[in-house]
């Protein structure tokens, strides 16, 4: 399975891919989390990425293009990938259809988690992760066993820097003038399908496990 989560910043692509990367076993691949990774371990990459990322805004493309690619060429994702977070622009749409060429293979899927921008931003205000092995967690919807302490790691969790509102506002902006445009780009390729990502975050697997099947 083969396959990439497309939607607005906090539509739930994350908590939803994990699931998803669980149920087929196949590797979840997040830039997002690549990034943070980078930034904390202060690499090159890391402090470059950083600088957008703090202003709500997109990493140029030529940073992301090329992780990408590397990642999809290693062993694990012989047996198919989900990608988060990636394509966010069509430059990068072309450039991972390239790849896949190259690497003589096709996407099943490009699931299009569908939330109005008001529900994003009441729901990101809510967003907790943990600061040790990235986990996420909804103060409301999808809360921690102990507040403050990751379930997984017993990691302290805190609120993303970029998840304060003005910068979501601003996230919101790019997403729908550069990441938008991608609907259109994969309804004509008709691998589109699309969720209704404001119900609950078990129904809204439910969904996507029935249309991709077994
Ligand atoms: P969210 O899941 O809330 O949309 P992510 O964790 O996917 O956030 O991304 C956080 C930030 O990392 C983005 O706002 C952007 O600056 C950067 N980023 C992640 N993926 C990409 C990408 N494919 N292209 C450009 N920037 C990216
Ligand atoms: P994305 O990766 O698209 O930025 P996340 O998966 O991190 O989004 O989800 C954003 C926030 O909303 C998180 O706090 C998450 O726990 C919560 N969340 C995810 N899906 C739902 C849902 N269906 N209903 C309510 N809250 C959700
Ligand atoms: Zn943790």
């Amino acid at each position: 399975m083969r396959l990439i989560m497309l939607g607005a910043p906090g539509a739930g692509k994350g908590t939803q891919a994990k699931r998803i990367a669980d149920k087929y076993t196949i590797p979840h691949i997040s830039t997002g989390d690549i990034f943070r990774a980078n930034i904390k371990n202060e690499t090159e990459l890391g402090m470059k990425a950083k600088t957008y990322m703090d202003k709500g805004l997109l990493v140029p493309d030529d940073l992301v293009v090329d992780i990408v690619a590397d990642r999809l060429n290693q062993r694990d994702c012989d047996k198919g990938f989900i990608l988060d977070g990636f394509p966010r622009t069509i430059p990068q749409a072309k450039a991972l259809d390239e790849a896949l060429q190259v690497m003589d293979i096709t996407l099943d899927y490009v699931i299009n988690v569908d939330v109005p921008d008001e529900a994003i931003v009441k729901r990101m205000a809510g967003r907790r992760a943990c600061s040790v092995c990235g986990a996420t967690y909804h103060l409301k919807h999808n809360p921690p066993k102990k507040e403050d302490q990751c379930d997984v790691c017993h990691g302290t969790l805190i609120q993303r820097d970029d998840d304060k509102e003005e910068t979501v506002l601003k996230r919101l902006t790019v997403y729908h003038e550069q990441t938008k445009p991608l609907i259109d780009y994969y309804t004509k390729k008709d691998e589109l399908v699309t969720v209704d990502g404001t119900r609950d975050i078990d129904l809204v697997t439910e969904e996507i496990i029935r249309l991709l099947g077994d």
